[in-house]
């Protein structure tokens, strides 16, 4: 790919993403909820990645906290490095909100709304046909199960897709951890 289509490439992921959490965000009558959790943020993405909806998107096993746990998960750096930005230029909003384990998490929102509209039809469609049951037409809920595991189910005919975004296999051949604190990021050699 040349640069130029590496950088349209690029901005149709910036596309897909905030129009993913303008989806997961604006108030319908399944959704009353108007923040997207970091953590059902981040299994949304690895989804993606895995679906091939996202182009440009890698990942690796981070360690990061997780359900008050700390645990290898599925990352993309590029997606946290974007949601950093749009943050920065005011397309998104983020809150910060501590749990009862006095930890803190990140939700998001879309701010911008123009930003949504100027989203080519064709890029809403593919974002739709990941997020969405295919019988139902309507966005698949991020829930976790007993493992932390996050699941996507559909609320209408219950069906569920296992995101498989835990890190499972032994960690041995990770030499390098690294640790997520908020926006600060160590590298420690193991
Ligand atoms: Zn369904």
């Amino acid at each position: 790919m040349s640069k130029q289509e590496i950088s349209t490439e690029k901005e149709k992921d910036i596309q897909r993403l905030v129009y993913l959490i303008y989806l997961y965000t604006k108030k319908s009558n399944f959704r009353k909820e108007g923040w997207l959790k970091d953590q059902a943020l981040k299994a949304l993405i690895y989804f993606g990645i895995v679906k091939g909806l996202f182009r440009m998107f890698d990942y690796a096993p981070l360690f990061v906290t997780w359900s008050d746990q700390t645990r290898f998960v599925n990352v993309s750096m590029e997606a946290e490095a974007i949601l950093e930005k749009l943050v920065k230029d005011e397309i998104l909003d983020r809150l910060r909100l501590s749990t009862e384990h006095y930890r803190y998490i990140f939700a998001y929102r879309v701010r911008d709304l123009s930003y949504i509209e100027k989203i080519p039809e064709s890029i809403k469609e593919e974002v739709k046909r990941v997020y969405q049951c295919p019988k139902d037409c309507i966005l698949y809920e991020v829930k976790f199960n007993k493992y932390i595991e996050p699941i996507l189910v559909c609320p209408r005919c219950n069906t569920k897709i296992e995101v498989r975004a835990l890190k499972t296999e032994k960690i041995k051949f990770v030499s390098k951890i690294v640790l997520l604190s908020s926006l600060i990021k160590e590298h420690v050699e193991v």
